[in-house]
């Protein structure tokens, strides 16, 4: 399932702000957000625009960076819609009604990001990335996680199952596998020529060549250390934290009991776990508050924590694998460019 940073969604329920008497909270699948008091009706239907989406360079966006009194202002570049903390109230997304947006033919749930031409926001790259090798292979899962605000329905998913929630490291995603008897070091969107950067560096140090040589596996993990991120793991060294095990002939993930032993035979850190249950009774807000607490040895928020079955399991409302974030409120709010 992809990330919709705009989207038409319905306001499920508006409601006062103690001591505010000019704006009001709004909910939006499992996320709140405050609006102008007045300014929409329950059940209408209205744009969302999620934490991390850039609105288009327009008029009717324009207010959200102009200073006031100004025109004419063009949109900061590390201008995006982040979380904020009005009048003590917690903050996510915009609201905006359908004509101000330019809407006129609106459907429920419809992903309006493209026609609306807001894009994401992503941090400005780091270097020693390495240089592009080929394509992304496609017999592996590209690593993404949902956040638990935007698909809460995955709680009902999950409910009553065996579950473990393991520590979101905050760094830069990769994907080792073999190919016709050759290791492919990936990050996200491709795999990376052979070289002195962060992902070969790690596939050097882990000997991960020799880990997968032979086997059908495909291995998934973090990249964090110095240089990568803010780091806020407080790491000497670049390190891999393993989060996926997947099996490139059958077509499946390896349990998290299965990917801890492998890790153990051959030397490897998985994520770290953050807590786990025989049987799952979280919700939205119980998950956000579990998501906060600090990297191991550090006073530094913790990004937050997934959230996955102990025995892998099919997702209907992701189409896919049943795995899924929530970010720490704390972390977000803290956030400086
Ligand atoms: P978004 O989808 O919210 O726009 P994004 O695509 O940048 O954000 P992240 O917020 O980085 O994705 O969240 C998903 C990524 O988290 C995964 O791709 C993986 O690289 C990373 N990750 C870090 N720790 C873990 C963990 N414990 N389990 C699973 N994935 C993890
Ligand atoms: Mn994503």
């Amino acid at each position: 399932m992809q990330r919709a940073l705009a989207s038409i969604t319905r306001i499920t329920e508006l409601t006062p702000i103690a001591g505010a008497d000019r704006i009001e909270l709004a909910r939006v699948a499992g996320w709140q957000c405050v609006v102008k008091k007045g300014e929409f009706r329950p059940g209408e239907l209205a744009v969302y625009l999620e934490i991390d989406a850039v609105p288009p360079d327009r008029e009717a966006f324009s207010w959200l960076w102009q200073p006031k009194g100004q025109t004419g202002v063009p949109r900061p570049d590390s201008f995006r819609i982040r979380t904020l903390r009005l009048r003590g109230t917690l903050s996510q997304g915009l609201l905006m009604p359908l004509a101000q947006a330019g809407l006129t033919h609106a459907l429920e749930g419809a992903d309006v990001t493209e026609q609306l031409g807001v894009i994401k926001y992503e941090p400005p790259a780091p270097s020693g990335m390495g240089d592009w090798r080929a394509a992304f292979p496609s017999l592996v899962p590209k690593t993404d996680e949902m956040r638990v605000q935007a698909v809460p329905q995955v709680l009902e998913e999950l409910r009553g199952k065996p579950f473990v929630a393991t520590v979101k490291m905050d760094g830069t995603s990769s994907t080792f596998v073999m190919i016709d008897g050759g290791l492919h070091a990936c990050g996200r969107n491709h795999s990376i020529a052979e070289g002195e950067n962060l992902y070969w560096h790690v596939a050097r140090k882990h000997r991960l060549a020799d880990v997968l040589g032979g086997s059908s596996l495909a291995l998934q993990g973090e990249i964090v250390g110095p240089g990568v991120q803010k780091n806020p793991a407080g790491l000497k060294d670049k390190s891999l934290f393993v989060f996926n095990l997947y099996d490139t002939r059958t077509g499946e993930h390896l349990s998290d009991g299965e990917l801890r032993k492998f890790c153990q035979q051959h030397g490897l850190m998985p994520v770290p776990l953050a807590f786990e249950g025989a049987r799952f009774d979280e919700t939205v807000d119980s998950l956000l508050q579990k998501a906060e607490g600090t990297y191991e040895n550090t006073g530094n928020q913790r990004e937050g924590i997934v959230i996955r079955p102990v025995q892998p399991m099919r997702s209907d409302v992701l189409g896919g694998r049943l795995s899924f974030k929530a970010i720490s409120n704390r972390y977000l709010l803290d956030e400086r460019d």
